[in-house]
């Protein structure tokens, strides 16, 4: 940044899906913005691949969505299981009301340099990347900036709203005083990376459930993203099993990867994600607020983390351009995001947590398969029309936002 970037209308602390769709509808909308984000480019693998129906919705908002599906990507109707060998359907997105009846797989990275490009036609939009945002500066109470570190040094960046989309481990919420709750999650899952053989393996991304086992595989073209979840705090224990003993539980689970497991050779390709759900009490305080995960933390079940996030962008961007660009943004704009989305976000987390202590720490604790088809399970097979709950409740979520902020 050189001297003449040193003050904004709006910084935004993160780089992520909440950050991005924000910086990207302001500046939409004729506000200037300045998004920063730590890393140098978006090329990392844990961050999830969905995009959901409620999100392709916003993209035509927008005029985005048809470029959207342009890049690859797949298509996905229907999310199914294997459930203790057993070939089920758990939801059906082709009845929802949005704007693209499917759910999208695509690298998150494509993702965020996707609609990175379309935000810098804005006039109004910066983007830097490979630079953090390490503490909030105050003047009387208030947030005024943040202070950016770079390759280049440390400089301040002033702004009339500094937004935290920092993600579950936000610097920026603790430095500003605001207290996260964590609710605790009974799981952890391992991230790692196995060759795909295009020609002899099932194209179909989806969970398998076995005794003790979960593991889900995302297809992504040349090779398997495999999640494997695991009771939180067992990785030390799997660790002294040896890693052969690893390959063997993945290959008795699926079939498909019993040769290509033979190439994880060590722990070091065996990333740890720490599952965690937490919520802030407060969003916000004069000058600041935090969206996405730095105010609500979610878990992987149901892989909606990514599109709250968005959803939460596209809320704030609704209520805040108007009075950003006119410089009367005041407190009570802020406490009116939090009223907007805090209570979407709390009811998908209670739903993360039913289904994280009701279903998946018993199919981990579980030393054989039950002796029955588990009845939900047997009534999503036996009444499709319930099949669109779940779609409902993964693919468009509670309270669903639109774009209302013009260009
Ligand atoms: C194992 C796992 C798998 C998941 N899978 C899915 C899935 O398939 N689908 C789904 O929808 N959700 C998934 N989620 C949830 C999802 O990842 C999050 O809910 C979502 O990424 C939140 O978006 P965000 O923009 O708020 O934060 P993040 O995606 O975490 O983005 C925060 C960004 O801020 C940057 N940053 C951090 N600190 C600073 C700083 N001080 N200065 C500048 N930049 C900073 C980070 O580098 C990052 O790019 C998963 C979560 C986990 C743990």
């Amino acid at each position: 940044m050189d001297g003449a970037d040193r003050t904004t209308q709006c910084c935004i602390a993160g780089g992520g899906p909440a950050g991005i769709m924000l910086g990207y509808l302001l500046a939409r909308a004729g506000v200037r913005v300045t998004v920063l984000e730590k890393h140098d480019d978006f090329l990392r693998d844990f961050r999830g691949d969905t995009i959901h129906p409620s999100t392709l919705t916003i993209l035509e908002d927008v005029g985005l969505l048809e470029a959207f599906l342009a890049l690859p990507h797949q298509e996905i109707a229907e999310l199914g299981g294997d459930v203790y060998g057993q070939l089920v359907t758990l939801a059906d997105f082709r009845h929802l009301p949005a704007a693209r009846p499917f759910l999208v797989l695509i690298p998150q990275w494509d993702f965020l340099d996707f609609l990175a490009r379309e935000a810098r036609r804005f006039p109004g939009f910066t983007l830097c990347m490979g630079a953090r945002a390490s503490a909030v500066i105050e003047e009387a109470g208030r947030v005024v900036g943040v202070q950016v570190e770079s390759r280049v040094g440390k400089a301040p960046l002033r702004a009339n709203l500094v937004v935290a989309a920092d993600g579950r481990h936000s610097s920026i919420r603790p430095d500003a005083g605001l207290e996260s709750v964590d609710t605790g999650a009974p799981i952890d899952v391992l991230w790692f990376r196995l060759p795909r053989d295009a020609a002899g393996d099932p194209a179909r991304t989806g969970g398998i459930i076995r005794p003790g086992v979960m593991l889900v595989t995302l297809n992504r073209d040349t090779y398997w993203q495999c999640a494997f979840v695991i009771p939180k705090g067992s990785l030390e224990r799997l660790q002294q099993e040896g890693i052969a003993a690893f390959r063997e539980r993945i290959a008795a689970t699926a079939e498909f990867l019993a040769d290509s497991v033979a190439t994880l050779r060590s722990w070091d390709e065996v990333k740890l994600l720490s599952v965690q759900i937490s919520h802030l009490t407060r969003w916000w305080r004069d000058g600041l607020l935090c969206i996405g995960d730095a105010a609500h933390a979610m878990s992987p079940v149901g892989g909606v983390g990514i599109n709250l996030a968005i959803q939460d962008a596209v809320a704030a961007a609704n209520l805040l351009a108007g009075p950003l660009r006119a410089g009367t943004l005041r407190a009570e704009h802020l406490q009116a995001v939090q009223r907007r989305r805090e209570w979407p976000a709390r009811v998908t987390q209670r739903v993360q947590v039913a289904i994280q202590n009701e279903v998946l720490s018993p199919v981990l604790a579980r030393s054989s398969a039950p002796a029955e088809t588990p009845l939900p399970v047997k009534l999503l097979q036996r009444i499709p029309l319930l099949r669109r709950l779940p779609a409902r409740l993964v693919g468009i979520g509670v309270r669903p936002e639109r774009v209302r902020t013009g260009q």
